[in-house]
């Protein structure tokens, strides 16, 4: 059993129905949908075309907040030289050019001042602007080569808007009444911004996942995950807008505080960059997802790769190897001992101290006992997310009533899931969870099992009940 989650970006290179039928046999685990590219109509129908196709997948939609694109380059690379100068022009539908770059938002352009720099797509271009105005004039201080509708990273401080803009609001409108189960929300600044796209979007059912790359993002990073359901260490606009040496770091401690507080996280961007166009990965880019798998990530995400690369298939199925062999050398004892749960819910409300102090005491059992699987009994799925950040040896099976529930656990590192919708009393669900564990030969007769169940008794949700049972 694979622990950590593969998520993988659908494009153009793997929107055919054949294809998604492949990636999933290869191993993903959630789809993701960016809404970043091409008009609202067209995204939904992709996302309900991709619904059907695989009803039990869990589908993550992403919502591009503030990004700024530049009018496309076309389909074949364009050579910006250092040392070449260019005009920024305001633009929508516009071609770009080696001469001309569009800027596709309105009126932002007047803010640039001499000596700002601009990033194009994850970096490896950048501009230093040599004359303020409309058009402006910048220099080329990085060189590369472009294609396609590359992002524009602009200084932040002339970036004012707060989320959700008014295009992603148009958007939450829109999937408002469809199927999905995680939302990823780009450039979150602040708790605050997850509070309003949750309440604009108005579903409860949907995880709301914070991306993190922006510097007031990382800074704020503790108020964000306390609100947030899921985190993304976005390290393409991170490492343009942080310096690219912390994103190691960066990336170390983003996910151990989403971790903590039992957030599914996700490490995404370039992990296998090089596999768009070429069958094998680069030694780095296999040692940076191995060491994403150290880090704890709950998932990892493949962008590029599966979205407009030569072959999607073959990347699922070496990020699959690279995974399975990293996970064989997990530190699995040591892991919880250091996460301090205890530590962040001594200030947290009652519910989360409770849940905190019996998910604690279940990782401990099921370690000193050695069980052979813990069970988690859950309706909103937190149970198992709070048991999954401990990172126990043993398989954590998820019984839920709710098959969105299911889905989203597909996020959650080590769960598997069972949806049962009958069983009226705890009895009955350990009689499910002992038949499933049999029958997938994760445990037999003399086996212990750790189960856990939560209620709402004290008004909020809590996981309040740990039970051992030995397999008759
Ligand atoms: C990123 O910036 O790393 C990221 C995941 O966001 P997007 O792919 O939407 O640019």
């Amino acid at each position: 059993m694979r622990r950590t989650k593969i998520v993988a970006t659908i494009g153009p290179a793997s929107d055919d129905d054949n294809v998604i039928k492949e990636l999933l046999a290869a191993g993903v685990d959630v789809l993701r949908l960016s809404f970043a590219h091409g008009d609202i109509a067209s995204c939904i129908e992709r996302l309900r075309r991709i619904r059907k196709l695989a009803p039990s997948i869990a589908i993550m939609v992403d919502i591009p907040g503030p990004k700024i694109r530049a009018g496309s380059f076309g389909s074949l690379p364009v050579v910006l030289n250092v040392g070449d100068e260019l005009a920024l022009q305001e633009g929508f539908d516009e071609t770009s050019t080696a001469a001309q770059i569009f800027v596709e938002r309105k009126g932002i352009l007047k803010h640039l001042s001499i000596g700002d720099k601009i990033h194009i797509g994850d970096g490896g271009v950048s501009l230093d602007i040599i004359k303020a105005g409309l058009p402006a004039t910048a220099v080329v201080s990085s060189g590369g080569s472009v294609m396609g509708k590359p992002g524009l990273s602009l200084p932040s401080s002339i970036l004012h808007d707060r989320l959700p803009t008014d295009d992603d609001r148009d958007r939450l409108e829109a999937l408002r009444s469809e199927e999905f189960e995680i939302l990823a929300t780009s450039f979150v600044r602040s708790a605050f911004d997850v509070v309003s796209v949750r309440s604009v979007l108005s579903r409860e059912d949907i995880m709301i996942m914070a991306k993190i790359e922006t510097a007031e993002g990382v800074e704020n990073l503790d108020e964000i995950v306390g609100v947030a359901d899921a985190i993304m260490v976005a390290r393409g606009d991170l490492g343009v807008r942080m310096p690219i040496e912390d994103i190691p770091h960066l990336q170390k401690e983003i996910v151990r505080q989403g971790i903590r507080y039992a957030r599914p996280v996700v490490v995404a961007t370039q992990m296998l960059e090089s596999m768009t166009h070429s069958q094998v990965p680069t030694r780095a880019e296999v040692t940076d997802v191995a060491n994403a798998i150290f880090d704890g990530a709950s998932a990892v995400m493949l962008s590029a790769e599966t979205a407009i690369g030569d072959d999607p298939v073959g990347v699922v199925e070496t990020m699959d190897r690279i995974i399975r062999r990293a996970e064989e050398s997990f530190p699995y004892k040591d892991w919880g001992s250091s996460l301090g749960v205890q530590e962040i819910a001594s200030h947290a409300p009652p519910a989360t101290r409770v849940t905190a102090a019996i998910t604690g005491a279940a990782w401990r059992a099921a370690m000193d006992e050695d069980a052979a699987a813990i069970v988690a009994c859950t309706r909103s799925g937190m149970t198992a997310r709070a048991i999954s950040r401990f990172r126990p040896p043993m398989p954590i099976l998820a019984i839920t009533p709710f098959e969105k529930t299911a889905r989203q656990l597909h996020s959650s590192w080590g769960v598997t899931d069972v949806v049962i919708s009958d069983a009226t009393s705890m009895d009955d669900l350990v009689d499910v969870a002992i038949a499933r564990l049999r029958t997938t030969n994760v445990a037999k007769s003399g086996d212990t099992i750790v189960v856990m169940a939560g209620s709402n008794d004290s008004g909020a949700a809590a996981t309040d009940t740990v039970r051992m049972v030995i397999i008759p």
